[in-house]
């Protein structure tokens, strides 16, 4: 039975990231993902700058498109384009950046294994002093001291060892639609984004090389809206609904802040700890960011100098819930009232400038709290009061369709 430091299950942006990390921080490790590589998953492949600026190896051998501006509508009305002087966001697609990461893992050090699917995990694996267990795939058994669970989104990991991450669960459809020489020139370098038309989302059209991703995304509870929704936004721009092909959906976790990430020698990170941004559905960003963080602090357990995982909880909590909990607050103020915002973005330099500085990282969300002063209260009210009527629509909605189908 081969013996690691740690095992990661788990390929995505997340699951690479802890890796390589690890592998370069001198672990043994091995990186498992069930699907064999190249595969593709559900994702609009938009790799803002402020998420490709947490990886110290170079993209741009997958990035397909770098865009410089945004297409706004509201609820798909008229539109206006608004630039950026700098670039804001790449595009790529995650059949080409999570087998180049996956690779990168592999040139450090790691051991990556495809086509391997994590099976059973020995409980005592969370226990309070951990040490070596055993894990089982469909393949083989191997020895671990440390478990990361990159599994993404209804995880095994966290799900077998009982951490019970609380979510709050919204849900997306994408799809692709071929370049015409008209629209290929037309979405050169901006992406679409038409805002206030789903429930706590929005709808995209991101440009690649070869086509545009058009996708859709909402709370959970309205997901019933997706695909109608998703053809609307198609025809708006002039896509006839038979040219959008390759449809698939896919969960998108938004962690309820406190909840567990971490015990013993077991940590979640990325979807499978919750941690997309609620404002903006961006979730490589933080998995990137959680992927680092679980490996600086399994680099600790291995030296001897942290017990457990736990300190991976707590800088996850320090540095990264603090943001998405501000990020989830605007989501509510934000989607209770758009008209108001998407006026400010549309004639506001300020406003925009804003968005921009936060896409690239040079802003945080709690440099926004910082700027706003004293009328944080303000904002923590009205999100209160935003969460709570929208929550209350959704019980009368609820009831009204319990009653229809009585
Ligand atoms: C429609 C849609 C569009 C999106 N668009 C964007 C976007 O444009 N930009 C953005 O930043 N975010 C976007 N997101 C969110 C983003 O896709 C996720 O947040 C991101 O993929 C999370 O990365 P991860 O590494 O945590 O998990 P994942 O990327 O989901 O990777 C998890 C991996 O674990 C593997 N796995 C699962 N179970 C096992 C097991 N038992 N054993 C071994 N391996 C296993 C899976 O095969 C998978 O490869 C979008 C999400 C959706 C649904």
């Amino acid at each position: 039975m081969s013996a690691y430091d740690v095992i990661v299950a788990g390929a995505g942006p997340a699951g690479s990231m802890a890796a390589r990390l690890l592998a370069e921080g001198g672990a043994r490790v091995l990186l498992l993902d069930k699907q064999r590589f190249p595969r593709d998953k559900p994702c609009g492949g938009g790799v803002t700058l402020r998420a490709a600026a947490l990886q110290d190896i170079d993209l741009s051998p997958v990035i397909e498109r770098t865009i410089h501006g945004t297409r706004f509508t509201l609820r798909l009305g008229e539109a206006f384009d608004r630039h950026f002087e700098g670039p804001l966001s790449y595009m790529t697609q995650r059949s080409r950046l999570d087998a180049y990461l996956a690779e990168r893992a592999a040139e450090a050090g790691a051991e990556f294994h495809d086509g391997e699917a994590l099976r059973e995990i020995d409980p005592a694996l969370n226990g309070a002093s951990p040490s070596s267990r055993t894990v089982r795939t469909d393949h083989d058994a191997y020895t671990t001291r440390v478990l990361i669970g990159a599994d993404g989104a209804n995880g095994l990991v966290g799900r077998t060892l009982g951490l019970r991450t609380e979510f709050e669960e919204a849900v997306a459809l994408e799809g692709n639609v071929r370049y015409t020489a008209d629209t290929a020139a037309d979405w050169a370098d901006v992406v679409g984004l038409d805002l206030g038309g789903m429930a706590g989302g929005y709808g995209w059209v991101f440009p690649k090389e070869d086509h545009l991703n058009v996708g859709v995304g909402c709370w959970k509870y309205a997901g019933f809206t997706l695909r109608p929704k998703l053809f609307e936004l198609s025809r708006r721009y002039g896509f006839a609904e038979s040219s959008v092909e390759k449809l698939r959906g896919h969960h998108l976790p938004v962690r309820v802040p406190g909840s567990r990430i971490a015990r013993g020698g077991v940590a979640v990170v990325g979807d499978a700890a919750g941690l997309v941004d609620p404002l903006s559905g961006e979730g490589i960003h933080m998995a990137f960011a959680s992927g680092r963080l679980a490996a600086e602090e399994a680099l600790r357990v291995l030296s001897g100098e942290a017990a457990d995982m736990s300190g991976y909880e707590a800088a996850v909590d320090r540095e990264l819930q603090t943001e998405l909990t501000v990020s989830r607050q605007l989501q509510e103020i934000f989607t209770f009232a758009p008209p108001p915002y998407m006026a400010m973005m549309r004639r506001s330099d300020m406003f925009w400038r804003f968005f921009c500085h936060l896409i690239r990282g040079e802003l945080t969300y709690l440099d926004f709290v910082r700027m706003i002063g004293p009328l944080r209260l303000g904002m923590d009210f009205f999100a209160g009061v935003a969460e709570k009527r929208r929550l209350g629509r959704v019980q009368s909605g609820l009831r009204l369709m319990a009653a229809a189908g009585r």
